[in-house]
């Protein structure tokens, strides 16, 4: 789906944007999720290994303006979709962080960074509840660039701030690769979030770790390596 360029001639978004009108990109502050938020959410899933480093539990918030092409997520780019965010599903997402195995939460959807009516309150009270015990993951369409941006609005920064590990940027189908680790496009990062800040800038993952050859190669090499062993 085409989208618009709001910030046309804005230098200093970071990498991957503008994206040859791909993928929307607003001005600092022009979409605040403190207005756009529904408080709904798509779907819950405890006990995940797919979301992140670990068994995790993941929410997935509803709501997405950036409307990449190719996005895995399409139905869920309206607000108003899914169900609405309850207690009784909070008392559950503190109830499942609470396993010993469940190393923390992710958030993704739609856009995490413009649902922070849930999301800030959420992660404040597992800050509370479990302290640094349980990281917390979050996947965003905007460019740590764009979040930096003076004018954005300040609850994008506050849910930052609780925020361990961003998976950033907008999903870019022409720069789709299979070998990345948590991300679809190669324009996407895995940012360490309390050194980005202390930083400044962009700081990427400790232990990012992309993929160097496909899965179906490596299943190749071994059969043919089997084959030859039976052959023999
Ligand atoms: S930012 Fe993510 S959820 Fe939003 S449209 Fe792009 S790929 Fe889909």
């Amino acid at each position: 789906m085409a989208g618009r360029d709001f910030a046309a001639g804005e230098t200093g978004r970071g990498p991957g944007v503008p994206s040859r009108g791909l993928a929307n990109d607003p001005r600092a502050g022009q979409w605040d999720g403190r207005v756009l938020s529904k408080r709904m959410i798509a779907d819950y899933k405890p006990f995940v290994v797919t979301d992140g480093e670990g068994i995790r539990c993941s929410l997935y918030v509803s709501g997405c303006p950036f409307h990449c092409e190719g996005c895995f997520n399409a139905s869920i780019w309206d607000f108003r979709a899914g169900h609405e965010y309850t207690p009784a599903l909070e008392e559950k997402i503190i109830a499942d962080l609470a396993q010993p195995w469940v190393q923390g939460i992710t958030f993704l959807g739609g856009e995490p960074l413009l649902n922070t009516p849930v999301l800030v309150p959420l992660a404040r009270r597992i800050r509370r509840e479990f302290g640094h015990s349980k990281d917390i993951w979050s996947w965003t369409g905007y460019t740590w660039e764009e979040l930096m941006r003076p004018g954005e609005t300040p609850d994008k920064r506050e849910l930052l701030e609780l925020i361990d590990v961003l998976v950033d940027g907008r999903y870019l189908k022409d720069e789709h690769d299979s070998l990345l680790q948590f991300r679809g496009s190669r324009n996407q990062r895995i940012l360490d979030v309390p050194a980005s800040l202390a930083a400044g800038k962009p700081v990427v993952w400790a232990k990012l770790h992309d993929q160097e050859r496909d899965v179906p190669e490596i299943y190749l090499k071994d059969r043919a390596a089997g084959e030859s062993r039976q052959a023999s």
